[in-house]
């Protein structure tokens, strides 16, 4: 065993459970050996054995102006000389507070966390405090962290409450969890026609990008919104990956909807650990110290972490970001399909904003159950013929890809050039 790769691996299992902090990085879904990344600058990070890899991933979605950013670099260097933590409020967790909520419709108050996760859990605690109800609905496939209630698979009948997808998870927990599918607009109506009146709340990921991408329809929209209002439930956009990738004001302004309460992460860390709730003032103002509903955080609005979040939410409203972030993601995902079909590998892709999906299958799926119908050995070949030729891709079919403002049209040639190579080979 001589790969640098191969013994960090080898040392890295006998002190970490499968040798990762987060399982999707150990390669099990695809097989080999996970690469140890020991730098990265704008498009490109570099392994253990200093190979070159085009990124897209980008830190499953932060890195979205690119890796290593003067700007973003500077002002955490900046910060940092500042001290790193003060357990005591900063001016720029207000700035911070100001711009998402400049940025994002629905949100008029925004408490910052450190995760997704936190954010998820907290807005689903608030949504319960303030409606006094213990239900709630979540979709197939739509992943939001790893809060007890939200680790939950779909029951066996439509209003079976779920079961834990994760051991640990006591069935008291996820018996308040109801799953029902992505994109089905009828089985909400029927939900809500016998129940309505129990559900706390919807959580969805409004453009889901963690069953590869699949885009909510309008209708499905509207339908939820539709029935939270009517039944006094609190309608939750999941924007942790989709927020400030599927354009400037997320998915909100995309769909023109408006949710009572959204979860933003990811992005908005710019790489550091950012990640934040907000809605409604009533709604937050039954977060503690004002309101009944408890929730803190040693490390929330941590003045390196927002210095860096900050700088990334003022470079993405330059004017024309999300223009050319859209334009090449585009081109990558046509780029792509033009390449499959040359080969005549049955394959599609579809883009929205810097979020992108490649699925191998003949139509782009809109449900879970489609998604899973797709070819993951095909992709699993796919992935280590372009890993092989430095196109580092989510290792695993049912994740979606990110393009970064550094991904310019040389890189884009590359790696459709490497996925002609991929394609002809499947
Ligand atoms: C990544 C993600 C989370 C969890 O965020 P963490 O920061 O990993 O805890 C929650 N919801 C969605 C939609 C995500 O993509």
């Amino acid at each position: 065993m001589t790969d640098k790769n191969d013994i960090l691996f080898a040392r890295a299992q006998k002190t970490t459970p499968g040798g990762v902090n987060s399982p999707v990085r150990a390669f099990r879904s695809v097989g080999g050996t996970p690469r140890f990344i020991t730098r990265a600058q704008g498009p490109y990070f570099w392994d253990a054995e200093d190979q070159r890899y085009i990124d897209y991933i980008g830190s499953w979605g932060p890195a979205i102006v690119g890796h290593a950013h003067p700007e973003v670099i500077s002002a955490v260097q900046a910060a940092a000389a500042r001290g790193l933590s003060f357990g005591a409020p900063t001016e720029g967790e207000i700035e911070m507070a100001e711009e998402i909520c400049k940025l994002v419709p629905g949100i008029e108050q925004v408490r910052l966390v450190s995760s997704g996760t936190e954010a998820t859990m907290s807005a689903l605690r608030l949504a319960r405090g303030a409606t006094k109800r213990d239900k709630i609905i979540k979709f197939e496939g739509c992943y939001h962290g790893h809060a007890d209630s939200l680790l939950v698979k779909a029951g066996s009948g439509l209003l079976t409450f779920g079961n834990p997808t994760s051991a640990g998870v006591p069935e008291d927990f996820s018996k308040h969890t109801l799953v029902l599918d992505y994109n089905n607009s009828q089985q909400l109506e029927e939900v809500f026609a016998s129940i309505g009146d129990q559900i706390a709340c919807i959580i969805v990921e409004p453009v889901a990008g963690n069953m590869n991408l699949i885009r909510a329809t309008q209708e499905f929209i509207d339908t939820m919104r539709k029935l939270c209002t009517a039944h006094g439930s609190i309608l939750i956009f999941d924007e942790v990956m989709c927020g400030f990738r599927v354009g400037l004001h997320g998915a909100q302004a995309l769909y023109g909807v408006q949710a009572d309460l959204t979860c933003l992460g990811k992005v908005i860390g710019g790489g550091l650990p950012v990640a934040a709730f907000g809605g409604r003032a009533d709604l937050m103002g039954h977060m503690a110290p004002l309101g009944g509903v408890y929730q803190a955080g040693t490390l929330s609005g941590n003045p390196v972490a927002v210095a860096a979040g900050m700088t990334t939410l003022k470079i993405i409203q330059q004017p024309g970001f999300y223009e050319n972030l859209t334009a090449q993601t585009r081109k990558l995902v046509d780029g792509l399909s033009a390449a499959a079909k040359a080969a005549g590998v049955t394959f599609c892709a579809d883009a929205v904003g810097g979020m992108f999906g490649l699925y191998f299958a003949s139509e782009v799926p809109g449900s879970y159950a489609a998604m899973m119908a797709s070819d993951k050995d095909r992709f699993n070949r796919f992935f280590h013929l372009m890993l092989d030729q430095g196109v580092y891709l989510a290792p695993s079919a049912f994740e979606a890809g990110f393009v970064s403002a550094q991904h310019d049209d040389t890189i884009i040639a590359e790696t459709i050039a490497a996925a002609e190579k991929a394609f002809a080979q499947l």
